[in-house]
């Protein structure tokens, strides 16, 4: 495979520009796919959006976001459910590259969550190497070099305002296309194959397990915050975690966007946004808990999910 460049200056189209037709000319182009590395690493993008900082003129996001979780969806579709991510042979060649892990018969059916560190890392090692190797500069390429662009020396992909904005506004209209790709993709394989798997889609979108959730729990507790429901005020005895900007919109995991909440109010609100005034009271949370307060990365997740289509919970 020729050495990719180290530095992928991003384009600045044109006003008036389509974004979406550099998107869709990359998710159309299905017969290139040899594997189905493209589409994890566009919803590792659209599920690290709002991991993303301030950088110059750009906004950038880091390797170390984009790899974690491209370790947990490879690890766990490869591993845990066995379903082949490659054209011609079951594995793709970063799992290749970590066989001498995945080939232990003990390993196999473990979520990526609950493997121990030592492997894990040993892991994430590999799927670094690969992706910077490889993947980022693929889907780059398939971009046409508009939506973003990448510096393997400071280790981040960047945006512009515009191509950032882009992504923000259609987060999740995107992550419904590039997954249909995705799921059309896996399953013709599998058609090739004979093979059939049940509950694919969940199993391509799964929903973290809850009890992998109990760590931000414990977490939000060990730094002070009060035993009681962050939206009713309720003492808790039982208590729930609650993403509050819903985890459907969102699709990640950050100690800044969890609350603790009682089991009525959980069950109630689901994948709804929380009213306004409880986003005043989680950044003044926040402000108190962590260092950094991320901020921005909150509210601009919750507009950006307003503008997703996301509705208000009506208490
Ligand atoms: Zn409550």
């Amino acid at each position: 495979m020729p050495a990719h460049p180290t530095y992928g200056p991003i384009i600045i189209p044109s006003p008036g520009h389509f974004y979406m037709n550099d998107i869709m000319h990359c998710l159309n182009s299905n017969a290139r796919k040899v594997t189905s590395y493209k589409y994890v690493f566009f919803k590792c993008i659209l599920d690290n959006l709002f991991n993303a900082y301030d950088y110059e003129e750009m906004i950038a996001l880091p390797y170390e976001y984009l790899a974690e979780s491209f370790s947990r969806i490879y690890w766990n579709l490869s591993a845990k459910y066995d379903i082949p991510q490659i054209v011609n042979g079951r594995n793709n060649t970063m799992v290749v590259e970590a066989d001498k892990l995945t080939v232990d018969p003990l390993l196999k059916g473990v979520d990526f969550d609950v493997l121990d560190n030592n492997i894990r890392n040993k892991y994430l090692q590999a799927t670094k190497n690969q992706i910077t190797k490889d993947v980022i500069y693929a889907l780059y390429d398939d971009f046409n070099n508009t939506i973003y662009g990448y510096d393997n020396n400071k280790r981040v992909i960047f945006f512009t305002p515009e191509s950032y904005k882009f992504l923000c506004d259609y987060k999740d209209a995107l992550e419904k296309i590039n997954f249909y790709a995705w799921i059309r993709w896996t399953e013709n394989i599998l058609d090739i194959r004979h093979e059939k798997i049940a509950n694919l889609s969940s199993k391509l979108d799964e929903e973290p397990e809850r009890i992998a959730l109990n760590k931000f729990r414990d977490e939000l507790l060990s730094k002070g915050e009060p035993r009681v429901c962050f939206y009713c005020g309720k003492p808790l005895s039982r208590i729930e975690v609650d993403h509050f900007v819903p985890w459907s919109f969102v699709k990640d995991n950050q100690d800044w966007n969890f609350v603790l909440a009682c089991h009525d109010c959980n069950a109630h609100k689901k994948d709804k946004l929380a009213p306004k005034p409880f986003l005043g009271k989680i950044v003044l949370r926040n402000r108190r808990l962590f260092v950094p307060n991320h901020e921005h990365n909150l509210v601009l997740s919750y507009d950006s999910a307003l503008r997703n289509g996301f509705t208000l919970w009506t208490r």
